[in-house]
């Protein structure tokens, strides 16, 4: 079993208007182990995607005090794909373009960079599980030809998203609304995607505005951010409440003035 735990995590960014340091995160704890599935839910602007770009190591996001630990090891000294190397991987709310590089080939080079050198993937074992997963995510060949994201829509990079986790196989997957944006079908072939993965071996954050994506991805465990930092900690049932109360809702009934 892996555990990813997130304490006591400030963070800051330096704003580009001010030059000055504004806080972000205000004291973030949060323990996740292999086999759950944990939701972060929380209004707009209150530092859901900042915490997901922290675990993941994007620069530009100054810890200031805090640690985030993988299996009790702290990760804050390590670039992104020494974090990736380890297991994370953060499917992001605004997926880049890169041109030049194909999505087969980022795919094989991603899963390659979490093996040994003398255990690489096989053309051929990759073909077959890429068509596996192309089927299972309902998404044409021809899209893994493509250079990565560009031109892709909106939806088609959400699902190329979790293309990218079904063929990494990560240990713990940030999601950070994968929902925005997506129509019903596409949002249960993501769902479907997902919960492919679900197991004793995996496990995910899911970030997201709305209860609706936590109605086919169920969390054992749902967290509700605000003001940079997490306020409510429940079941699946918190979101459910949410839907029913608001933001507004919760705020009263915690007495918080954010
Ligand atoms: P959420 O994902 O919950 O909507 P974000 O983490 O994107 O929230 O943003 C939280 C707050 O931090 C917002 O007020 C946003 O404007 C601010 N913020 C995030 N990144 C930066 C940055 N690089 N520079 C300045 N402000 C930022
Ligand atoms: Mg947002
Ligand atoms: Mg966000």
């Amino acid at each position: 079993m892996a555990t990813l735990e997130v304490k006591d995590l400030h963070v800051a960014v330096t704003d580009e208007e001010t030059k000055g340091q504004k806080e972000i995160l205000t004291g973030v704890n949060l323990v996740m182990k292999t086999g759950e599935i944990h939701a972060i839910m929380g209004p707009n602007g209150t530092g859901k995607s900042t915490l997901s770009q922290t675990i993941m190591g994007q620069p530009g996001y100054q810890v200031t005090q805090g640690d985030i630990l993988l299996d009790g090891q702290s990760i804050l000294a390590m670039p992104v794909d020494e974090r990736a190397r380890r297991g994370l991987f953060l499917a992001m709310q605004y997926p880049a373009e890169i041109q030049g590089v194909t999505n087969a080939e980022f795919l094989r080079a991603a899963i390659n960079a979490r093996r040994p050198a003398d255990d690489q993937i096989s053309v051929m074992a990759f073909l077959k599980k890429l068509d596996a997963n192309l089927a299972l995510l309902d998404m044409s060949e021809s899209m893994t030809e493509r250079y990565l994201n560009e031109g892709f829509s909106g939806g088609e990079k959400k699902r190329n998203e979790i293309l990218q986790l079904l063929m990494i196989e990560p240990t713990f997957a940030i999601l950070d609304e994968i929902d925005s944006g997506l129509d019903i079908d596409a949002l249960k072939v993501v769902a479907k995607g997902v919960n492919s993965m679900r197991g004793a071996n995996f496990g995910s954050l899911i970030i997201t505005h709305y209860q609706r994506l936590l109605n086919y991805i169920v969390p054992d465990t749902v967290h509700v951010m605000m003001g940079g930092k997490i306020v409510k900690t429940g079941g699946p049932e918190l979101a459910k409440q949410l839907e029913k109360e608001g933001y507004a809702g919760l705020r009263d009934e915690l007495g918080l003035d954010i």
